[in-house]
């Protein structure tokens, strides 16, 4: 998905993307790179240091602020680097990682027999790093398209216009993207019932900003951004040479505002029952008049396909109204805003610089650009993620890394299958539904079983910004040749130089990227007791969104089937609502709360992860050590578990994910552990203190 501004949040990963992508400028991939002092990994992951790291008598007790417990030395000596808008292990991982991958890509530019795939991710590159270039094509790519716009003559035209630029670039259910500029985005996927062929999904979209709430709620600091936003839009005119700039921005606004009231919120996206319409491509014209829909299809190469899931109806309807109602000068500006301004990243310097002043600077509060290295790269992700993936594994991931984790994982899907088992309160019937969904669930580590191949993709040394939207558009066409055929359950999801992991509910499958799997999420050199609290508790965390209150809702096959005895439903809803409610309870800034709703999945996740994770580090113990020894390997268990959420983030940023992102801020995702029993003997957590819990108010869900 190449020529996002940005990408919004993810359900079923590990963290937010914007944790681990270096600005909220283009294409974020979970992959940029960072800028100095990153902490060495190594440091972290030696068993003595988190225990060295808490001698310091200004540090709180455990059971007061476990986050601020295992990590407040390196946040108080820590500072964001500037070029981002948050650092912890992930981004330093990324970091080192990326610093990697550019001399792999430098080496392929060298090198007169590179060939493929490889020669176009360096010819991508190339041209992306070579700004003089880009400087002198100006807005030249974008002419053909511009002319396109000013050439639409009446309401089919437009529509032709709106269905030729539907691109691919959204994913509601994996990588959790919601964002588009297009008028709508498509995902292909299998089917909400039909596990047998891949189906087409349109979701809402033509916002410039992030959600909804941006556009509605009356808070002051929104009234802001409304502000910087018109003046962003006004500046995109300006810089294109468009006369009248003023007046085309207001108009773009006035539209997007309409948009925006049509718009799903943010919960109702993740609602599966409200996104669970499926529309025959016929009945678009009665169910959503307004659009030539028979023109919009046709132009999308969609005019053959015989129905489509509608996740967001209510704003399909209102977006066709709107077509219908509007002047087309409007939609001509909505237009020709939208294709700059997603381009406006890898046009020259002045376009590249108003886009970071808006989207990173105002909206996520990253102080600097990054330096050019780090945006080519992470556009490079963004166009051929797979081919940069390949690149960095062949060379990256050694082969007894993938053995030893398959090993961890193996433990925890095992110790998570015994907490099925020995729940009280559920039916044999729900139980064996759980456990077959285990049995058959795929766990890629490392990278997939088969890279795509870029066949028939044209990158040029010479064309940045052509480069991006061919790739954009090649990745559309594959996507909907696949349309009707039969999925596959190990097609990834994640390129593997990723920092991040994730869950596939329909498909039943996790994916662990190579980059994840190094120190100090995992390191060989490393205890048991460490290696499971950081990645293992990754690991039972993927495993537990298939059981968590979306996934719960996806059995074996990946259908969207209720296979739940109605008592069994009550009793896991009950206990999900104490942790809406825990979670409810933090507030990060006195004007704004954790949204216990949103993040309810990732909660759930964290908690039943943590818990598989630790019961599976108990398992390995073969013998039993003394008291001690035992209390001694649970701390560093958790201590390991609260390292591997060591993040810091800017102000701006930390609003934005509580108003759009399914994840917590790391502190409270650390704090989980307050509902496990384990954690009070080992930290001798008492009465009194901020996080202690009575243990009929910890949660246990599974
Ligand atoms: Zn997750």
């Amino acid at each position: 998905m190449p020529d996002l501004p940005f990408r919004l949040l993810p359900l079923c990963l590990m963290f937010a993307l914007s944790a681990v992508a270096g600005t909220s400028s283009a294409d974020n991939q979970a992959s940029a790179a960072g800028t100095a002092a990153s902490p060495a990994p190594s440091a972290l992951t030696k068993p003595s240091a988190p225990i060295a790291s808490v001698a310091n008598a200004a540090l709180p007790q455990p059971g007061d602020d476990f986050f601020r417990y295992v990590n407040g030395n390196w946040l108080d000596s820590t500072e964001i680097p500037a070029d981002r808008n948050a650092w912890g292990v992930g981004h330093a991982l990324a970091e080192q990682t990326n610093q990697n991958i550019v001399k792999l890509i430098e080496a392929a530019m060298a090198d007169p027999n590179t060939r493929g795939d490889a020669k176009r991710v360096a010819d991508f590159y190339a041209a992306w790093m070579d700004q003089a270039q880009i400087e002198a094509r100006g807005l030249a790519p974008l002419q053909p398209l511009l002319a396109d716009i000013d050439a639409i003559k009446n309401k089919t035209g437009l529509a032709t216009m709106l269905g030729s630029t539907l691109r691919a670039d959204v994913d509601p259910l994996n990588a959790t993207v919601l964002h588009t500029e297009n008028l709508f985005g498509l995902w292909v996927s299998q089917g909400l019932h039909d596990p047998t062929r891949y189906s087409a999904y349109l979701l809402q979209g033509g916002l410039g900003m992030p959600d909804r709430v941006y556009y509605l709620e009356p808070a002051e600091k929104m009234q802001k951004l409304r502000a910087e936003y018109l003046a962003h839009v006004t500046a995109i005119f300006r810089l294109a040479g468009l006369d009248q700039p003023e007046a085309r921005a207001a108009r773009v606004i006035r539209l997007e505002t309409a948009l925006a009231k049509t718009h799903a919120t943010r919960d109702e996206t993740d609602d599966m029952q409200k996104a669970n319409n499926l529309w025959r491509r016929s009945a678009f014209a009665r169910k959503a008049p307004g659009i030539d829909w028979a023109a919009f299809f046709r132009a999308a190469g969609l005019e053959t396909q015989p129905q489509f899931h509608v996740w967001h109806p209510g704003a399909v309807r209102g977006a066709a109204q709107l077509v219908a109602q509007q002047d087309l000068a409007s939609w001509q500006d909505f237009l020709r805003f939208h294709s700059i301004n997603r381009m406006a990243p890898h046009l020259g310097r002045a376009f590249a610089e108003q886009h970071f002043a808006f989207y990173s600077r105002t909206l996520r509060g990253t102080p600097e650009m990054p330096v050019r290295w780090k945006l080519a790269l992470n556009a490079t992700t963004g166009a051929l993620d797979n081919a940069v993936g390949k690149i960095y594994v062949e060379r990256y991931f050694p082969a007894q890394n993938k053995a030893r984790i398959a090993a961890m994982v193996k433990n925890i899907v095992a110790a998570f299958e015994r907490r099925i088992d020995a729940v009280d309160w559920m039916h044999p019937a729900t139980r064996r539904e759980a456990k077959a969904k285990l049995k058959v669930l795929y766990v890629g580590v490392g990278y997939p079983e088969r890279f795509t191949a870029y066949d028939g993709l044209e990158i040029v040394r010479d064309d940045a910004a052509g480069n991006v939207m061919r790739a954009s558009q090649w990745h559309y066409r594959q996507q909907i040749a696949k349309l009707g055929k039969a999925p596959r359950q190990d097609q990834w999801a994640m390129p593997a130089h990723i920092v991040n992991a994730v869950n596939l509910p329909m498909q039943n499958a996790l994916n662990f990227p190579a980059a994840i799997l190094q120190p100090p999420y995992f390191d060989v050199n490393a205890s048991d007791a460490m290696n499971y609290g950081a990645l293992g508790g990754i690991i039972g965390h993927e495993i537990s969104h298939s059981f968590d209150n979306l996934g719960a809702q996806f059995d074996a096959r990946g259908r969207l089937r209720n296979w739940w005895r109605t008592a069994d439903l009550a009793h896991f809803n009950q206990a999900a609502q104490g942790l809406v409610t825990q979670y409810a309870s933090y507030r990060p800034f006195p004007d704004l709360a954790v949204n216990g709703q949103l993040t309810l999945g990732e909660n759930l996740s964290d908690l039943a992860g943590v818990s598989a994770a630790y019961d599976a580090y108990r398992a390995t113990r073969a013998t039993r050590g003394s008291a001690a020894e035992e209390l001694a390997g649970d701390r560093e268990f958790f201590t390991g578990y609260a390292l591997a959420w060591r993040e810091k983030r800017r102000e701006a940023a930390t609003r934005a994910q509580i108003l759009t992102d399914g994840h917590a801020p790391a502190q409270y995702r650390t704090a989980t552990v307050r509902n496990l029993d384990a954690w009070y003997r080992a930290f001798d957590v008492q009465p009194g203190q901020a996080l202690y819990l009575p243990p009929q108010q910890r949660v246990r869900v599974w």
